[in-house]
């Protein structure tokens, strides 16, 4: 079985291109220049150069000796909660910008749902000296005031998308129609392994970088390059392709993903897409989607932002469909218990979405002899809100 991306765009069953007429020129010149341009040695150079300096690359892997004891086994944290910006959004970001300068592009569009990728892609902007236009969603921009305002700072137009449920799928389709009229100077900067093809290659490539550096330090620390299971979070998917990536092929390796259960895959109000959704097309890519019966997409539920999108990047529903990934979820209340427990074991505060991957280690049947590593994709700071909202006492601060 191939888990990488074959040349039309497909892992298995998923992926593809299904973009309406007006876009395939957009798309094509990506396709047909990116693999060229990412994989030539001033490419490579650049970017790692940033990743070092600009990033804080590369990030620590941490044997978190406290977690281990309570799970009796032997839990590693990839500290992407450490990169600039406070997750592994921005490994993505700053490889597109470069890639965008290298093509000639000289404006940068992006969507953004919770506000993270859009912080991600104003913060590279801003580095790069480019005019950065984000869509999101209006009930969003009321939502992540906090987000919108950093964006602002770092000079970004953030420009609302009001028609539809006013969410991340409508500044999607806000960021689609800005492409198609300005296809000579634009590119459109995606946030995870999601949207037509090459996006969802490109991403985890970018992202891969996680795993690449996992198997070096495992190597240090272990003596072996490669671990018994990798734990990660799903929004879109693209902290988990990058922490899968060099692991894909080795069988030896358990890849899990977990998903957010929201309040339960029963009721209705949950993001765990392969739970509940049905293969079909979402941003120009074939996969596994939450739709109604007509085919319309159906608005997902998580207490973290960053896990709520109704979708699955292709590689994910390629690993589901032929069993090489293990899918879990984690509920509302697994996360938040998760987020106190790692804060109280090992005083690092985890974000939401990274809480789910947390909230996993429970359900497993870990062993004493076992190497586990949780992919931290992002730190707390932005769900102090949530926190404190959860405790039986809130405190007053
Ligand atoms: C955005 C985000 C995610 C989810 O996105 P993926 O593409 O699935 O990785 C997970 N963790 C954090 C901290 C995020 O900001």
């Amino acid at each position: 079985m191939k888990y990488t991306v074959n040349e039309y765009g497909f892992y298995g069953d998923f992926g593809g291109a299904f973009i309406p007429e007006m876009l395939y020129h957009n798309v094509k010149e990506l396709k047909d220049c990116y693999l060229n341009i990412i994989e030539s040695e001033e490419f490579i150079k650049e970017y790692k150069q940033l990743l070092k300096d600009y990033v804080g690359r590369p990030t620590p892997l941490y044997f978190a000796k406290r977690l281990s004891e309570k799970y009796n086994s032997n839990i590693y944290l990839k500290r992407e909660d450490l990169n600039h910006t406070g997750a592994h959004k921005v490994n993505n970001t700053v490889g597109q910008i470069l890639l965008a300068k290298k093509m000639g592009k000289t404006r940068i569009i992006a969507e953004t749902g919770a506000g993270q990728h859009g912080v991600a892609t104003a913060t590279v902007c801003a580095l790069m000296d480019m005019p950065c236009i984000v869509y999101m969603g209006e009930i969003d921009i009321k939502r992540q005031a906090p987000n919108v305002a950093r964006m602002k700072m770092l000079g970004a137009e953030v420009r609302a998308a009001t028609s539809g449920s006013k969410t991340l799928k409508d500044a999607t389709n806000e960021a689609i129609r800005d492409w198609i009229a300005n296809p000579k100077d634009t590119y459109y900067l995606i946030g995870s392994v999601v949207g037509p093809h090459p996006y969802p290659d490109m991403v985890a490539r970018f992202q891969s970088i996680i795993s690449e550096e996992m198997k070096m330090q495992l190597e240090e620390k272990t003596g072996r390059n490669y671990p018994d299971k990798v734990i990660a979070c799903v929004g879109g998917g693209s902290n988990a392709a990058g922490a899968f990536y060099h692991f894909l092929d080795n069988e030896n390796v358990e890849l899990i993903a977990v998903e957010a259960d929201g309040l339960g895959v029963k009721t209705g109000k949950t993001a765990a897409t392969t739970q509940i959704g049905t293969e079909g097309i979402i941003h120009g890519s074939k996969t596994i989607l939450m739709q109604n019966s007509e085919g319309q997409i159906t608005e997902p539920y998580s207490i973290s932002a960053g896990l709520d999108y109704p979708g699955v990047g292709p590689l994910h529903a390629h690993l589901f469909k032929t069993g090489r990934g293990t899918f879990l979820g984690a509920t509302d209340k697994e996360a938040l218990a998760a987020a106190f427990e790692l804060t109280k074991l090992e005083g690092i505060i985890p974000a939401l979405e990274s809480s789910h991957a947390l909230a996993a280690l429970g359900k497993l049947d870990l062993k004493p002899n076992e190497c586990v590593v949780v992919n931290l994709s992002g730190r707390g700071d932005k769900d102090m809100e949530t926190y404190m909202k959860s405790l039986p006492n809130p405190p007053n601060i």
